[in-house]
C-alpha cells in the first residue's frame, strides 16, 4: 500500500479518487492475491482520463499497476511486442524502435499508458489509422479469482476484449503487431477557411493530418500535417506553412512540441505533437470529444460553428482528427469509418459542462459517440444506444467476471440493462 487514497488524482486534477485503499503491488502474485482478496477493483493507468472511468467508489481497491516490472520483449522475426500493462507508451516506443520496428499510430502524446489508452479507446488521426487497439493481437487479463486468462485475435471474445473500460479484470500485459521502423515529416500550415472545406481531401492528403481551430472564427488556425517519407511527396494546397514553431494551445510554447518544419524524423518523436520530456498540451485543462461518422464531418463541423461564440468562450483549443473504423465492440470508431471533434477546455467544469451539454445536441443529428475518458453529457441510456454489440460486452463481462467485482458506477451506467 502507497499513498492515502484521499491524495489519489488524476493528471488534470480534476477527479480526486474515492477509493477505500491504493495499491501498488510490486510482483504478479501480490496483484492476483490482492483481486482475489478484494470485493471491488479498478485499475488506475496514467490517470490521464477526465472522468470517474477508473473509480471504484468508496468500498473499492484501486490499482495501480506500474510498480509491476516493465516488460517489453521485441520479437523481431515475429514482428511482435508483448508488453506490460503499465508500460507508457514514450518506453514502449524507444524500445520497439531500437528493434527497428515500430506501432502504425500513436497519440497527441506519448505519456499515457498502454493498457489504460486502448481500454478507452484512445486514437491518434489518419483515414487509413484505426485507434491505438488496432494491432493488438493478445491481451493477458488477471481475473475475478487472481487466475490469468489470455484472450487473442481470433477468439470469438477478442473484439469485446481490448476497449474494455477495464470492466474484464487487470490487464497485465499485451502482445502488438508491429511493422518496420519508418521516418515522419510533420509541417504546420496555419489559416484555412472552413468555406469550402473539403475534408476528405484536406483529412487524406497525408498519414495524419488533424485540424486546431480556436473557433473565434470560422476556419483553423492550424493543420499538423504528418507524411511518412516512405509515401508519395504530399502537396498540402491548403494554408500557408508556418514559419514559427506551432503548438495547438494558443500561448503555450512550440518548442514543447515535436519537431516541424518537415525535418523527417523517427516515427515515435512525430506521430505525437507533445513531447515526451514536457507536459501535454496545457497542463490546466478539461477535454471533451465526439466521434461521428467521417461522411458527416463538414455538416458537423458547420453545426459546431453555428454555436462558435458559445464554444470559444470556454475553450482553450479544438482539434479535428480521424479514425478508421474498428471492430472493438465498444470503440467510438466502431464499424464506422470517423471524424473526431475533440476540445480542450479551460479548467472549470462549472462553466465547461454546459458548453458540452450544447455541443452534444447540436451534434446529435450526427449520431456522436463520447470518448470514454474523457468529459460527457449524454445520459446512459443515450450512450447505450449507440452501441449495436453492447449486449455481446454486456455477456462477456457477465462470463469474465460474474460477480461484478471490475464494475464501478461509470460502467454500470453503460452496462445497464
Ligand atoms: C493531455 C492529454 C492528451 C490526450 N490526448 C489524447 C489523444 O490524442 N487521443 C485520445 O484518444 N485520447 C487522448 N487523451 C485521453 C487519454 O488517452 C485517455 O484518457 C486514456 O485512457 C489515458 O490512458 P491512462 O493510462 O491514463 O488511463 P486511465 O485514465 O488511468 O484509465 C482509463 C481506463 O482504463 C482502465 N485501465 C487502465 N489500466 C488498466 C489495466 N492495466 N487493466 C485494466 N484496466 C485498466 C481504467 O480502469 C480506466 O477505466 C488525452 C488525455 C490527456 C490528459
Amino acid at each position: 500500500m502507497t499513498d492515502p487514497v484521499q491524495t489519489v488524482t488524476n493528471w488534470a486534477r480534476n477527479i480526486t479518487y474515492t477509493a477505500a485503499e491504493f495499491h501498488r503491488p510490486d510482483s504478479p502474485d501480490a496483484l492476483r492475491s490482492l483481486v482475489a482478496g478484494s470485493a471491488r477493483v479498478r485499475v488506475l493507468g496514467s490517470g490521464h482520463s477526465f472522468n470517474r472511468i477508473a473509480d471504484p467508489g468508496p468500498r473499492g481497491v484501486l490499482v495501480s499497476i506500474a510498480g509491476l516490472p516493465p516488460e517489453t520483449e521485441v520479437d523481431t522475426a515475429a514482428r511482435t511486442v508483448r508488453v506490460a500493462g503499465g508500460v507508457r507508451y514514450a518506453e514502449l516506443a524507444r524500445a520497439v524502435h531500437a528493434r527497428g520496428l515500430a506501432l502504425p499510430n500513436m497519440a497527441s502524446l506519448p505519456h499515457i499508458s498502454v493498457a489504460g489508452s486502448v481500454a478507452t479507446g484512445t486514437h491518434g488521426s489518419g483515414v487509413t489509422n484505426g485507434p491505438l487497439a488496432a494491432p493488438v493481437r493478445e491481451v493477458e487479463l488477471v481475473l475475478a479469482d487472481g487466475s490469468t486468462e489470455t484472450v487473442a485475435r481470433g477468439d470469438a471474445r477478442f473484439d469485446g476484449a481490448v476497449t474494455s473500460l477495464g470492466a474484464l479484470g487487470v490487464v497485465t500485459a499485451l502482445t502488438l503487431d508491429l511493422e518496420p521502423a519508418y521516418e515522419v515529416e510533420q509541417t504546420v500550415h496555419v489559416e484555412l477557411p472552413l468555406e469550402g472545406l473539403d475534408f476528405g481531401a484536406v483529412a487524406g492528403a497525408a498519414y495524419s493530418v488533424s485540424l486546431f481551430t480556436d473557433w473565434r472564427d470560422p476556419g483553423f488556425r492550424q493543420a499538423w500535417v504528418k507524411r511518412r517519407t516512405d509515401q508519395a511527396p504530399v502537396e498540402f494546397g491548403w494554408g500557408v506553412p508556418a514559419k514559427v514553431a506551432m503548438h495547438p494551445v494558443p500561448g503555450m510554447p512550440g518548442g514543447n512540441c515535436t519537431e516541424q518544419f518537415g525535418v523527417p524524423g523517427p516515427w515515435h518523436e512525430r506521430l505525437p505533437h507533445f513531447r515526451a520530456e514536457f507536459t501535454p498540451s496545457s497542463g490546466d485543462e478539461l477535454q471533451s470529444e465526439c466521434l461521428l461518422p467521417r461522411a458527416t464531418a463538414e455538416a458537423a463541423l458547420h453545426a459546431v460553428d453555428g454555436i462558435r461564440r458559445t464554444v470559444s468562450a470556454v475553450l482553450q483549443t479544438c482539434e479535428v482528427r480521424t479514425v478508421a473504423a474498428d471492430p472493438q465492440w465498444l470503440s467510438p470508431a466502431h464499424g464506422r469509418d470517423s471524424v473526431a471533434l475533440h476540445f480542450t477546455w479551460i479548467d472549470d467544469l462549472a462553466a465547461v459542462l454546459p458548453v458540452v451539454r450544447r455541443l452534444e445536441e447540436a451534434l446529435e443529428p450526427f449520431d456522436p459517440r463520447p470518448h470514454w475518458g474523457k468529459v460527457y453529457a449524454m445520459s446512459g441510456e443515450a450512450l447505450r444506444d449507440r452501441y449495436p454489440r453492447l449486449a455481446d460486452f454486456r455477456a462477456l463481462a457477465r462470463q469474465l467476471d460474474p460477480e461484478g467485482k471490475f464494475t464501478n458506477p461509470f460502467v454500470a451506467e453503460v452496462l445497464e440493462d
